[in-house]
């Protein structure tokens, strides 16, 4: 990287010259300026005092411009200048959220069930014939722990109330039995803690010590497993532990065991050896009955025609039952008008919309992702090497993964690929959207363009 420094230096050396400014006004005003940030066209400086700044905006400033413009080469100059006390006081409050984040993130590591939402209850999980056994189950685990379903294994598509059943179980057990110890914790939570822990060289007993001696563990998102070889053997080390001492385990996971790869066979076999129960989309009669539920819980007032036409409308997700009611209700608010049949039909039409095209996805993002990076759909499928080929293709295989909630082997298919590369495809993008802010950026667009 160039100094930036020297590249202000530069702007400065062309102003002297060209304008032929003399020493006093050079170190009054010009010398005494620091260069903060230069990055492509953006440029921060920082001037001692606001008096000093205001002289720089009315005299100065088409100089320091065209020094900049000269020493950058392009015209287009983003110049902020900042004084030094809103500097000190911008990098006070970026400690201050520093610490702040690292305060929560230190509460979480020490109570991980901090993230548990008290308005996940069993009572107002709305029950019907795709989630009953999964209902069913999780009551009995709270009144029998360990007994009946160990480890008890939940699974199905995002957004069907996995997390929710996990968070009443919880509460359930707050009140029931508040004499056991039991935690909650995402997978990815417990990743990163024990990474934490390894890359600070902390003593390995005190992260076992954490979730080996408890009553009751649930794991949310287990599927994060896939490809982290020492976060599975942890894992596996505090399943024994705790399944070997009668403790109750419970996971979610959006895939049953033998559909996950990449995790050990040792893992999934424990995971199906107590109960595996599904939950489905729901059909058409509990929609209607969520929709009234969520209808109530808002305060909502909905005529039943218009319940009916959103159960009939919004299928496969019960977080787009809840954005639909919350939208109409936002609406009738602003609007002032009530809900009524037609009202709802065009305000929802963007719901409406993304239910309708649900079911032409595989070949929606084929032909997006193809039309995007300009690549055909015969080479996404086909056997073509090329960096943006290649590219492409991990694009819709990861989307289809997560959009779709597709097996690899169905998503094989389509792209004519094996299983075993298309889950390579989708642990690429998986990783390269955690680790560049513009590429995560560039999926969500893409996302929220297919959704509409
Ligand atoms: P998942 O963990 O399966 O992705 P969540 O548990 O986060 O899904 O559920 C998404 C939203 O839908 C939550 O706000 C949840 O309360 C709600 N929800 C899901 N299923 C039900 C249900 N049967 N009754 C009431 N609300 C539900
Ligand atoms: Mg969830």
């Amino acid at each position: 990287m160039l100094d930036i420094k020297y590249i202000f230096q530069g702007a400065l050396d062309y102003i002297q010259s060209e304008y032929d400014v003399i020493d006093v006004t050079m170190n009054l005003y010009f010398n005494s300026l620091k260069p903060l940030v230069i990055n492509g066209n953006k440029v921060v400086l920082m001037c001692e005092s606001d008096f000093k700044r205001n002289i720089i905006y009315d005299r100065y400033m088409h100089m320091l411009l065209e020094g900049l413009r000269t020493e950058l080469g392009t015209e287009d100059i983003d110049l902020t200048i900042v004084t030094r006390d809103e500097h000190e006081k911008q990098k006070q409050e970026v400690t201050e959220k520093k610490e702040q984040e690292e305060k929560i993130k230190k509460e979480r590591e020490e109570n991980p069930s901090s993230v548990v939402n008290a308005a996940y209850t069993f009572e107002n999980f709305v029950v019907g014939s795709s989630n009953r056994v999964a209902y069913e189950t999780s009551l009995l685990v709270c009144n029998n722990p360990a007994e009946y379903y160990n480890p008890l294994f939940l699974y199905g598509p995002s957004g069907l109330g996995k997390t929710h059943l996990l968070f009443a179980i919880i509460n359930e057990m707050k009140t029931k039995r508040p004499d056991l110890n039991v935690v909650y914790i995402t997978c990815e939570d417990f990743t990163n803690m024990l990474v934490e822990s390894i890359s600070k060289k902390a003593d390995p007993a005190i992260f076992r010590s954490k979730f080996r001696n408890l009553d009751f563990l649930l794991i949310d998102d287990i599927q994060f497993l896939a490809n982290k070889r020492a976060v599975q053997e942890e894992m596996f080390h505090t399943f024994e532990a705790l399944f070997n001492s009668g403790k109750q385990i419970v996971f979610a996971s959006d895939r049953q065991p033998s559909e996950m790869e990449n995790i050990d066979k040792r893992l999934t076999t424990r995971f199906s050896m107590g109960g595996v129960f599904d939950i489905q989309p729901p059909d058409a009669e509990l929609r209607q009955a969520i929709f009234k539920r969520k209808a109530d819980a808002y305060g909502v007032d909905i005529p039943n025609d218009v319940l009916q036409f959103l159960s009939e409308n919004i299928r496969t997700n019960i977080r787009q039952i809840e954005g639909a009611i919350k939208t109409l209700k936002a609406h009738s608010l602003i609007g002032g008008e009530d809900i009524s049949f037609e009202m709802a039909k065009r305000v929802l039409s963007a719901y409406l919309k993304k239910a309708e095209e649900d079911s032409v996805n595989s070949e929606k993002i084929l032909k997006y992702v193809s039309m995007r990076y300009g690549v055909k759909k015969e080479d996404i499928t086909g056997s073509k090497r090329d960096t943006a080929i290649k590219n492409a293709r991990h694009i819709c295989a990861y989307l289809m993964r997560d959009m779709l909630n597709m097996t690899y082997k169905e998503i094989g298919v389509i792209l004519d690929k094996h299983h075993t590369t298309i889950m390579d495809s989708c642990v690429k993008i998986e990783n390269n959207v955690k680790k560049s802010e513009n590429f995560a950026r560039e999926i969500a667009e893409i996302k929220k363009e297919l959704s509409v």
